[in-house]
């Protein structure tokens, strides 16, 4: 247990939500983690369904918050928000969740002593790091004689499902996606992945419990990061125009969900659901979700080496100061700038532009993908490891289904063309055009050709 935090479970005068006794009558508990909502939820539904009365528990995980370097990130505050959400709705119910603060495996100890637990729920996490600790957890929970009963619920196929005949991981979107709609066209009705589970239908069924405080952002040592969240509910018409409208940044044409998809707030399955009998392009974006979700499951080399290793040969350049240049939206180049400085401001960033910034770093400044992987990480608000890494790899040529390197975005070029009036770019790069914004970083030209020379050098004939 972290001692760091003002929050303590041990402490029976702060904490409200141990039980300090062990209840004699056996109970079901259903552990949130990317999935923080009471309707559609797979294993909630099927804790509910159990028999035994349900305590929904969720745990502030110490070692992730530990290693959170800003003290305002938002997305703990995020977490703390939807907690309460749920809290709100337990508590009509005469229910309340269990939050507690910890090192998992020391929460679960915690857990069992105080509970007579019949078996745990929860939804399946794809991470390297969630497998590993729910292994630990599964592992404890078997030597108390415990089941854990883990579900799918934050992908619609897992990386098991979709695969080519021979029985191999697809590594190319296309025929993923078209074999990914083909399964959901032909499987049975029992089986169709995108089938509601109602959970919000059985909230009688959970543990009858006292109201329990949720640790404030304070107590997890967070403070408020002061950016507004994208709205959970979106006009259908976005979703109708996304084809047309996905491509500019400067027009509110995608759904910004990607928050809610990271932290399981909406359900998967209901706006894949929706998505399919809207827009063919819109339900693309949501298989290219399950489609990293499957390389990074099947491939788990690639969340530390290229997808391809003969690209950890490219001897990438470091310079700090380049570097800094680029985080902080000072390349020279608008459309970067715009783009870094709109991430820095709101967690938020384009698709389009996200693909501009990471060719930028990768190919003009020749500098390791992995350092934007992690500066993209510490920052979006939707950061998803599989799809970040996906993201990455793919501009920097040598992931899954990367471009060939020698195609390198002109930054210039990609401004004429999806922000053409300049509407984005003066948004967040208002001294464009004065003197104090500075001249590009880099010639496109020359580092465009240092891009290719050092990529061929690196990989030989056989990429090209
Ligand atoms: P929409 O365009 O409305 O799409 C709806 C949803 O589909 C998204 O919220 C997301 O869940 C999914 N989706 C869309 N495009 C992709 C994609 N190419 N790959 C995987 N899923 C997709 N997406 C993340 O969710 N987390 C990341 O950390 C992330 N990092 C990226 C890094 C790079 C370098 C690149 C090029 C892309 C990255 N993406 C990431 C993919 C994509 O940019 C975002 O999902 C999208 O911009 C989020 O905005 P939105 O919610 O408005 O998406």
């Amino acid at each position: 247990m972290s001692s760091t935090r003002g929050w303590n479970p041990n402490d029976p005068q702060q904490n409200q939500t141990v039980p300090q006794e062990h209840s004699s009558r056996p109970i079901a508990v259903h552990w949130f983690r990317r999935d923080l909502r009471l309707h559609d939820n797979a294993a909630l539904f099927h804790a509910l369904e159990s028999g035994l009365p349900v305590l929904p528990v969720f745990i502030f995980d110490t070692d992730i918050l530990d290693r959170l370097e800003d003290r305002h990130d938002a997305r703990v505050e995020f977490i703390r928000e939807a907690l309460s959400a749920i809290q709100e709705k337990l508590f009509a119910k005469g229910s309340s969740l269990q939050v507690l603060v910890g090192r998992p495996l020391d929460c679960w100890k915690k857990i069992v002593q105080t509970h007579r637990v019949g078996a745990v729920f929860a939804n399946r996490d794809y991470e390297p790091y969630a497998l590993e600790r729910d292994t630990a957890v599964a592992d404890f929970l078997r030597s108390e004689g415990i089941p854990l009963h883990l579900y799918k619920d934050h992908v619609i196929w897992e990386h098991d499902e979709v695969l080519k005949n021979d029985g191999t991981p697809y590594t190319v979107f296309t025929p993923y996606s078209k074999t990914w709609r083909e399964k959901l066209r032909t499987c049975p009705t029992e089986k169709n992945p995108l089938r509601n589970f109602a959970s919000e239908t059985l909230m009688e069924r959970f543990l009858p419990m006292r109201p329990l405080a949720l640790p404030t952002l304070a107590d997890l040592g967070f403070h408020p990061a002061g950016i507004p969240f994208p709205p959970i509910e979106i006009p259908q018409q976005r979703i109708e125009d996304y084809e047309k409208n996905r491509d500019f940044p400067a027009v509110l044409g995608t759904s910004r969900l990607g928050i809610h998809f990271r932290f399981g707030t909406i359900s998967i399955r209901e706006k894949a659901r929706k998505a399919m009998g809207i827009s063919f392009t819109y339900t693309n974006e949501l298989i290219w979700r399950d489609f990293y979700s499957q390389i990074l499951r099947n491939f788990p080399h690639v969340a530390t080496g290229a997808f391809r290793p003969i690209y950890d040969r490219i001897p990438w350049r470091y310079s700090a100061e380049e570097f800094e240049r680029w985080c902080n939206g000072a390349t020279g180049y608008p459309l970067v700038d715009a783009d870094m400085r709109e991430l820095n401001a709101t967690g938020f960033m384009h698709n389009r532009v996200r693909m501009v910034v990471a060719s930028f770093l990768t190919k003009h400044l020749l500098m390791d993908w992995r350092l934007g992987e992690a500066y993209f990480a510490q920052k979006l608000l939707d950061f998803d490891l599989a799809s970040n890494n996906g993201g990455w790899q793919w501009a920097a040529g040598c992931g899954t289904d990367a471009a060939p390197y020698f195609r390198v975005f002109n930054p210039t070029a990609q401004q004429e063309k999806f922000d053409p009036k300049g509407i984005y770019v003066r948004r967040w790069v208002p001294e464009l055009g004065s003197s104090r914004y500075p001249a590009p970083m880099v010639e496109h030209a020359f580092a465009r050709n240092r891009c290719l020379e050092t990529y061929k050098a690196a990989l030989g004939k056989a990429e090209g």
